[in-house]
């Protein structure tokens, strides 16, 4: 028969079985990326003679745009919902990470596709969709505008996206869903009143929210400054062994890969449940297993090959607080400055005995007189990570490139872990006899933070610029920051080290602006 007809009949129907399978729930996700591997392949190999027939594949459901946004450098969950999509019918033309508005419309004009899909990890990549939609809206177009990623969520959708853009605008909560709601929009009789009643979900969203924001009410800064979180003064403050940053280039895998915490790696691929656990899991054990298994394998290549190289700047830094700014010297008699760290502080009111908390808080004030310390650090395990991605794609393999860089991203918040210990026990040296079992440093059951700039407590991502610049983390450690403060190599951490008992995570929440 001719090649068109092997891929739209046999192959075309296994992957329909899978794709069903995996709507049903009785397939999931790690299993669908490596059915696609057959069918990449097979396809692969017959293109040439498609080709040389000058056939043109029309039979596609539909054609489907996938971008990860400017600034972002994140991928995963795109390449996910990608080969799902593709595994039921649809084209994918996936133009890749940190793409400008005007490249991804101009590449969805190009292609003449039916939907877009935008994709980020980060919080700035959440305005630069609203800036997308609102470029949709001027230049008139109508198609559907999908939205995925760990900071995307419905009510951010329904507030700021969808009221930018009159097209159906969908917030995607995972690649399980990605299908269904595809599916519905490209379908003439279900699209209109799929899409009137996402409009009413999303409205009722943004009355919810208005009549909440008008009863909720801020304390002014300097008020809610009163009740700041307490230290106790009167422990001596631990001397750190060096002032000033550090670099370490090649931190050995096989000390990382034993932190590794695995819980987080199952959500990456939709697997509900804790590690180890999971494993033993009725509904998702058996493709838990499966999957741990290939993770163990490639992971023992990655180590003991060094394919993935891990390198840190770490530092410390004489500090005191002033309000609600971290004041830093460069050395101990604080007579000169090297960077001063703004914080920002909760400011809705709390409950008797509740502070207002502010990371300053947890740093002497300037007024105590004492000299304390904050730490830095950057992190990253991957350098090489593109490498090993491209033979990987090379070879039509979505799953072990995938599987790859979920691998690096799970060393390198290992590293950040392993890290934070050897501060503890060593380079700050405030715990030195400190032994946790990897379950134990999970729950985070030892002294002292690492907030990461972008997350609750500090969510301005900004900082990472000051701190990449006192850690020279692009000198030491290869790592530089986008235009959105996305960290490159894609697979890093960074943050800051507080060292007091009483320090703790929590999130500042809205700060008056909305
Ligand atoms: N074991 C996890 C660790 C990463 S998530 C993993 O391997 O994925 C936890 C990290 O997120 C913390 O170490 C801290 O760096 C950051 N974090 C969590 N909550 C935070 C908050 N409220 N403010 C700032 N950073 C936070």
């Amino acid at each position: 028969s001719h090649p068109i007809e092997v891929i739209e009949g046999p192959l075309m129907r296994g992957m329909n079985v899978v794709g069903d399978l995996f709507g049903e729930g009785k397939m999931f996700l790690p299993q669908v990326v490596k059915s696609a591997r057959v069918m990449k392949r097979a396809v692969a190999h017959l293109i040439p003679y498609i080709e040389a027939a000058k056939t043109v594949d029309s039979k596609a459901a539909g054609r489907v745009l996938m971008a990860t946004v400017k600034g972002d450098v994140h991928d995963i969950g795109k390449n996910i919902v990608g080969v799902v999509l593709q595994c039921n019918g649809y084209e994918v033309i996936d133009i890749g990470v940190m793409q400008s508005c005007a490249n991804i419309l101009e590449a969805a004009r190009r292609e003449r596709v039916d939907v877009i899909g935008l994709s980020g990890l980060i919080t700035p990549s959440l305005d630069e969709m609203v800036f997308v939609a609102s470029e949709m809206q001027r230049l008139g177009l109508t198609i559907p505008l999908l939205i995925g990623g760990a900071t995307t969520s419905k009510a951010h959708t329904a507030l700021k996206i969808e009221p930018a853009y009159s097209g159906p605008v969908v917030h995607v909560h995972d690649a399980s869903r990605a299908v269904g709601v595809t599916t519905a929009l490209l379908n003439d009789e279900r699209r209109d009143p799929y899409v009137a009643n996402l409009r009413t979900e999303y409205e009722a969203i943004r009355v919810a929210r208005a009549n909440n924001t008008r009863s909720s009410k801020l304390l002014s800064v300097e008020n809610a400054r009163k009740n700041r979180a307490p230290i106790d003064l009167t422990i001596p403050v631990p001397v750190p062994t060096f002032l000033g940053a550090r670099t370490f280039d090649q931190w050995p895998l096989e000390d990382i890969a034993r932190r590794i915490d695995w819980t987080p790696f199952f959500q990456t691929w939709e697997l509900a449940g804790h590690y180890p656990d999971i494993l033993q899991d009725p509904v998702v054990g058996a493709a838990a297993r499966s999957l741990y298994a290939d993770a163990q394998e490639l992971l023992h290549r990655i180590v003991t090959k060094k394919l993935f190289t891990a390198k840190a700047a770490v530092g410390f830094w004489a500090a005191q607080s002033v309000n609600e700014q971290i004041v830093l010297y460069t050395d101990a008699s604080l007579q000169q400055v090297a960077a001063t760290l703004p914080m920002q502080r909760q400011l809705f009111a709390k409950g008797p005995g509740r502070p207002n908390r502010c990371l300053a808080d947890y740093i002497a004030p300037a007024s105590s007189g004492l000299t304390d310390f904050l730490g830095a650090f950057a992190v990253t395990t991957g350098h090489g990570v593109d490498q090993l991605v491209a033979e990987f794609d090379a070879q039509h393999d979505d799953y072990n490139s995938i599987l790859s860089k979920a691998l690096a991203d799970r060393l390198a918040e290992a590293f950040a872990e392993r890290l934070h210990e050897e501060v503890r026990t060593t380079l700050w040296g405030y715990a030195p006899a400190e032994e946790l079992e990897n379950s134990a440093l999970v729950r985070e059951q030892y002294q002292g933070i690492r907030p990461a700039p972008g997350y609750p407590a500090c969510p301005d991502h900004s900082l990472k610029t000051t701190l990449f610049d006192l850690l020279d983390a692009p000198g030491r450690a290869g790592m530089s920051l986008t235009e959105s403060w996305s960290m490159l190599p894609a697979s890093s951490v960074s943050g800051m080290y507080f060292w007091r008992p009483e320090a703790e995570y929590f999130g500042v929440g809205l700060q008056g602006d909305g």
